[in-house]
């Protein structure tokens, strides 16, 4: 079900994770400060501060398509891990995306790179990768503001003749507190000046100890402009998703964030998706955000149409009523009129913020982040 932990709650209510804490007492639950409380709970918590909970009734539908359907294990199939590209400027992400992307165009993709929708996916060994290509802490931050976590494992560039720099701490930073795994690429390798070692010392002071210094990161020598070590770091990203046993179910209605979208002079508003369960057909009425659709077409990372995208697999999509934002999770729903009516809900409750300074707190700001 849907829960909020007591901060985040005291958070949206302006009260004090302490305040909550003891309400939570009088209702007879002894909570902690990072214990996770659900719906019902927190309507009652706020409902004890006087707070009103006044969309209740736009809730519960958003609850209801919102809501994460109990998975059958026997369903569950072994998905590609989604991995980021994070750390200071100019030390190599765009080269290393780039790189790792034209090592892997197949013979069968005629025409090499066709496509940049935001992410793309691609194989080492049998087995499936997906890179979301919008790298930076900025994207990655946006997302989680949102409540979206995309990201399996963070690959940290560190440029090796320049070392940690402030936008590697904030990185490191924002991987922890999403807990996601980090890997280190020490890019740049081919450079007379490259000093791997000084990278490495400077990465303990901000609690990465590398595997050779006894600690249990992984760090990858690597060159994007030489393409060296690449071999070596997907090989490594793939162990991390083993040990990590990433999981979804085909078998079930497609929930996914959105990376990236725009409005297309000659295709309408597109959004680039990616389907993080279940699988998203064509012709599948969803509701992104604010907006609600049905999926006229759907384009791979290669250029191609196609009719179905499974877990992990990043797609435009076309047939938006609207232009969504970056972050705004998508969900596939059966009854049409329940998610044209979420989707109304959310414009109104759009344009509502964007009219007054909105102080009320509203469930669906409590529940913005599940
Ligand atoms: P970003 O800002 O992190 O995306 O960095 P870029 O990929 O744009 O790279 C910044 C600069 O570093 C560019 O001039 C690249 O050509 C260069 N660069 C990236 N990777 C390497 C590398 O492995 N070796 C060398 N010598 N230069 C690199
Ligand atoms: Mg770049």
């Amino acid at each position: 079900g849907e829960t909020v932990t007591v901060q985040e709650l005291a958070e949206k209510l302006k009260k004090t994770a302490a305040e909550v804490i003891k309400k939570l007492l009088g209702l007879g639950t002894l909570a902690t400060i990072n214990q996770e409380v659900d719906y019902d709970t927190a309507t009652l918590i706020a409902g004890e501060f006087g707070i009103e909970t006044e969309l209740k009734v736009a809730v519960d539908k958003e609850a209801i398509i919102m809501a994460e359907p109990e998975d059958d294990l026997d369903q569950m199939i072994t998905r590609p891990p989604v991995v980021t590209i994070m750390g200071h400027v100019d030390h190599g992400k765009t080269s290393l995306l780039d790189a790792i992307r034209e090592a892997n165009v197949t013979a069968g993709e005629a025409g090499g790179i066709t496509q940049h929708i935001g992410a793309y996916q691609i194989e080492h060994n049998g087995k499936k990768i997906t890179f979301v290509d919008t790298p930076g802490h900025a994207a990655f931050t946006a997302m989680r503001a949102r409540g979206a976590q995309i990201t399996d494992i963070a690959i940290l560039v560190v440029a090796a003749d320049d070392g940690v720099m402030p936008q590697t701490v904030e990185a490191i930073n924002h991987a922890k507190a999403a807990n996601v795994p980090i890997i280190v690429a020490i890019n740049k390798m081919d450079k007379p000046a490259a000093n791997p070692d000084k990278v490495k010392q400077e990465l303990t002071q901000h609690e990465l100890v590398v595997e050779d210094w006894g600690g249990d990161v992984i760090a990858v020598p690597v060159s994007a402009k030489a393409r060296i070590g690449l071999e070596n770091l997907l090989e490594m990203i793939l162990l991390v998703a083993e040990v990590h046993e990433l999981k979804a179910n085909p078998d079930r209605p497609a929930r996914g964030t959105v990376v990236e979208a725009e409005l297309d002079k000659g295709r309408g508003p597109v959004a680039t998706v990616l389907v993080q369960n279940g699988t998203l057909h064509i012709g599948d009425t969803i509701v992104v955000g604010h907006v609600m659709g049905r999926v006229r077409a759907m384009i791979d990372d290669k250029g191609r149409r196609v009719k179905k995208a499974l877990p992990c697999t990043p797609v435009e999509i076309l047939g938006l009523s609207d232009v969504p934002e970056a972050g705004d999770i998508l969900v596939a729903v059966e009854d049409e009129k329940l998610a044209r009516d979420v989707a109304e809900k959310r414009q109104q409750r759009k344009k509502e913020e964007a009219l007054k300074s909105n102080n009320k707190i509203s469930l669906d700001d409590l529940f913005k982040h599940i």
